[in-house]
């Protein structure tokens, strides 16, 4: 028989991508987001556009025990969303609203897996003030102190599904994401995250102009290309493994560095003028000795693979939008 699938947030990047996944392997799929999917085309059989925080819709789309549930749904943004304090209840309120209504529907509806994508901004901020050493193992969670509202709502969350899990034996499996990009995600208006605003204010630039950089550049990040997140998220539900697990790329790069792909994708030859902005913690980098341990599986596409793919798709947007 068809297995099913519901995913929330398929309205954004990553839920898009994981519908549109899930429909190229058969499923058949239910969509849910409070908009449509403004940068690709969604395969879905249903679409349903709600709002989560809802628990009236929350029952109304939850309306069978799916084979695969994914719970992507979230307020978030990229830095300049995250850490300048002013969305801190929204995100807050609106994230933590909607996984209280899915845990709760899920159990009831006895959805047989469900997954939850949280985030390496649930790590402690201590473990990431040095840009050469952060350590981001998953044991290293605890003490808590994400530096975040986001990432405090994000381990909530995380032990929110796992205490379904214990006590009504909801079938879950978590990730931790690191920085995912690449084509279809959001790249200007606020949220967008620093490898899609990299490539658009290079693709902006004329060639010999400058571009901006938020901070030093010598913060350091790595980033995980759309596909191999898609793979890792895929080989965690087909696996035994509840996590929490770093999805993530552990090819560590200073803002610098990341700026510096963007523009030799482009071609062109630009230079950097450091600004005042949100940067969050100095150093972060995905810790995939786990992965490796329980999926024997961890991505390892080299970073400027997927920003000269990921520069393209910008550039032509930027060219389709004028
Ligand atoms: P995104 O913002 O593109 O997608 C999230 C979607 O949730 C949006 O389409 C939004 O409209 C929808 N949404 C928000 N509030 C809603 C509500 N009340 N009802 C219905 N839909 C609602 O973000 P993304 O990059 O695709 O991220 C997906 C998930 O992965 C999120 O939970 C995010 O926190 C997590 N994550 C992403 C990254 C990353 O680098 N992109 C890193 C770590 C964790």
């Amino acid at each position: 028989m068809e297995k099913s699938a519901l995913v929330l947030g398929a309205g954004g990047f990553i839920g898009g991508h994981i519908a549109n996944k899930l429909k190229k392997e058969g499923f058949w799929v239910r969509g849910v987001d409070v908009k449509h999917n403004e940068h690709q085309g969604l395969l879905v059989d249903d679409f349903v556009i709600g709002d989560l925080r809802d628990p009236r819709v929350v029952e109304k789309v939850i309306d069978r025990d799916f084979d695969e549930l994914y719970q992507l749904a979230a307020d978030m943004g990229g830095a300049g969303y995250i850490f300048t304090g002013e969305n801190d209840a929204n995100v807050m309120h609106n994230s933590a609203l909607i996984n209280m209504n899915v845990a709760h529907e899920a159990t009831l509806r006895k959805v047989k897996k469900l997954f939850y994508s949280s985030s390496a901004c649930m790590y402690p901020e201590r473990n990431q003030l040095d840009p050469d050493n952060p350590n981001l193992a998953e044991d290293s969670a605890y003490p808590a102190e994400p530096d975040s509202e986001y990432g405090w709502e994000k381990l909530f969350s995380e032990r929110l599904f796992l205490a379904f899990q214990r006590n009504y034996g909801l079938n879950v499996r978590i990730a931790r994401f690191h920085n995912i990009f690449g084509p279809f995600g959001t790249w200007r208006g606020g949220k967008e995250k620093a490898p899609a605003a990299m490539c658009r204010k290079v693709a902006e630039a004329p060639d010999g102009g400058e571009i901006e950089i938020w901070g030093d550049g010598n913060q350091t990040r790595s980033f995980l290309y759309i596909d191999e997140c898609l793979e890792g998220v895929r080989r965690l539900m087909d696996s035994d493994f509840i996590g929490p697990v770093n999805i993530g790329s552990d090819e560590m790069v200073s803002i610098n560095q990341l700026a510096k792909y963007a523009m030799e994708s482009s071609g062109k030859n630009l230079s950097f003028k450091h600004i005042a902005g949100p940067q969050g913690v100095r150093g972060r980098n995905s810790d995939n000795r786990l992965i490796k341990e329980k999926l024997n599986w961890a991505p390892n596409q080299p970073l400027k693979v997927g920003i000269a793919k990921t520069y393209k798709w910008i550039e032509d947007q930027l060219k389709s939008n004028v």
